[in-house]
Order: structure tokens, then sequence, then C-alpha cells
């Protein structure tokens, strides 16, 4: 069975006869064409076509006012934190059935820990296997998300790179204290993640945002990510005992646009760490940074 039959016998399980379709963006191009399986298969189907860039992010409250009564959230697995959706959510990860064929050569490491999404965890075994075709020494490290290194951290001593199996920088920037590779699936090329370019601009942002007298700082609004308003109240407060003025902006979707308006020297995003990695305007940080702003 492909992925457009499994994702409908799964639905079906459900007896859900009016879902919410939800996916992420790269996934988008194949709505059209999942939307009008599913409604041929018997199902009613609204496609959710706001931004969605995890399962930290789930529309199941515009699920709920819709009248839906299942979010089929596709590309993701569960979140790793638990919080209470509006209406119950079916996971489909639409795993990619790729061939890889890539030259390692490029990898000068021996010990190499190997991590991708969740879409990719199937080609592990062979990556892992054509990775000791070519010398190396290769551990499964699986799945990571863009804030979510476990099993990254778990493997760390027994490596000496990770190698990142997936496309963009997104994921493999959350790595750190190994070299780290990337393995673009769309080119099948194998490429250096430059992390000490993405620290120099880390720093640099910290550096700008030093001399800031007023802070905005960033709450998300997304269920996956809400309980960080707690460490939005003590970045304020940290930020007030040093004479600082601040305040908290909630925005489901961050974007330098939004904030154009906003009257705030700087900003502190307690929300999806991989946010400050966009261009803003202003200086962004994130919230783990704030010990390193307020140094002496
Ligand atoms: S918080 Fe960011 S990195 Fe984590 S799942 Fe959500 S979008 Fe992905």
């Amino acid at each position: 069975m492909n992925n457009y039959g499994e994702l409908a016998a799964k639905i079906k399980e459900r007896n859900a006869r009016r879902v919410m379709l939800q996916l992420p963006e790269g996934l988008k191009m194949k709505a059209a064409d999942m939307c009008r399986f599913l409604q041929e298969s018997g199902i009613e189907v609204l496609l959710s076509n706001e931004p969605t860039y995890g399962a930290c992010d789930l529309a199941d409250a515009e699920a709920k006012a819709t009248g839906c009564e299942l979010l089929v959230h596709v590309g993701h697995s569960k979140f790793y934190v638990d919080f209470e959706t509006d209406v119950p959510v079916l996971y489909y990860i639409w795993p990619e059935r790729i061939q890889v064929k890539t030259d390692f050569s490029g990898i000068k490491e021996k010990r190499i820990g190997i991590l991708t999404s969740i879409q990719h965890m199937e080609l592990l075994s062979d990556i892992k296997s054509m990775l000791e075709g070519a010398g190396k020494e290769a551990i499964i490290g699986g799945q990571m998300l863009g804030c979510w290194t476990a099993n990254a951290d778990k493997i760390k001593e027994m490596v000496d790179a990770f190698l990142f199996v997936g496309s963009g920088e997104f994921h493999p920037l959350a790595l750190s204290g190994k070299p780290v590779y990337k393995l673009d699936l769309e080119r099948m090329e194998i490429g250096d993640v430059d992390a000490e370019k993405f620290q120099k601009i880390r720093y640099g942002r910290i550096f700008r945002a030093r001399d800031a007298a007023t802070f905005g700082i960033l709450v998300s609004s997304k269920k996956g990510q809400k309980e960080l308003l707690a460490k939005a109240d003590y970045v304020r407060q940290r930020l007030e005992q040093r004479d600082k003025k601040a305040f908290i902006i909630v925005m489901n979707e961050i974007t330098n646009e939004k904030l154009l308006g906003i009257k705030a020297d700087a900003f502190v995003n307690t929300a999806c760490p991989r946010i400050s990695d966009m261009q803003f305007t202003k200086p962004m940080i994130n919230a783990d940074d704030i010990e390193l702003l307020l140094e002496e």
C-alpha cells in the first residue's frame, strides 16, 4: 500500500467522517493530490493552509472550529512535550522511500553518529551499511528535531562527528560539540555544516543586543511552545534587574515583518529556538542566551 492508501486506511480506522489535513511546507505540493485521494475514499477533508513547522504547531483549534472530528497531522511524529488538543490527532509521518547514492569521502572522521528527521528513519540502516563500506564506524542516533537533540546527546561521546540525513540546515544547526555533516537527499551530496559560522552570528547578535534599552520578549501561542511563558517571566525579571525595560509579546507566527512596527531595540525569543537563525532587522537572541547577554 502506498502512503495515500495507508493514510486513508488509518483515518477510516478512527471512524472520522470529516477531518482537517495539516501538512508541513515541504509536503504542500502534494496537498491537492492528498485531498482528492481522501475525498474519493469517502472522507470529507478540509486543508489547513497556515505555515506548519513541527508537531509543536497543531491546527486542532481550527479543526474544531470548522466541525472536523480529527486533525490529520502529516510529516511529524507526536511532539516530545505532552499537551491537550481540542480534537483527537492522527500523526502520519509520510515516510520517504528514497534510493540513497552518494560519495562519503568528504567525511574525514572515523566514528560517525547518524541523525535524521522522522520521515527518513527507514534510510538509516542502509546509510550505516554504506558508511561501513566506506571504512567508517557508524552509530545510529535516530530522530532529532530542531529543538530536541537527546538522541545525539546519547551517542556524542562514542562518535567523532555527526551526519544529519535530510535537507536544509534547520535541524543540523541544533547539533553541537562535534563536526557536523549533512547528507542532502535532494542533491545526494555530503556537505559541512558550518556551525562555527552560526556561533559567530549568535555571539554577534548577543553583542548587538547588549546596548538595547527596551526588549520585546517573544512568546509563541502555538500549543507545543506555550509552556514557555514561565521562561518569559524569568527573562523579564532578569532584564528589569539590570534596569532594562521589557514587555512580553505573544505571536503565533514570528516574522520580521510583524516585528517591524514594535518599538523595542532588541528581542528575546522564548519560542522555537530555530527562529533566531532567521534574518531579523533588530537583534534577536534566544532566551537561553540571556545570562550571556547580561554578563559583565
Ligand atoms: S519548536 Fe521548532 S524545532 Fe521544535 S518541533 Fe517546533 S518548529 Fe520544530
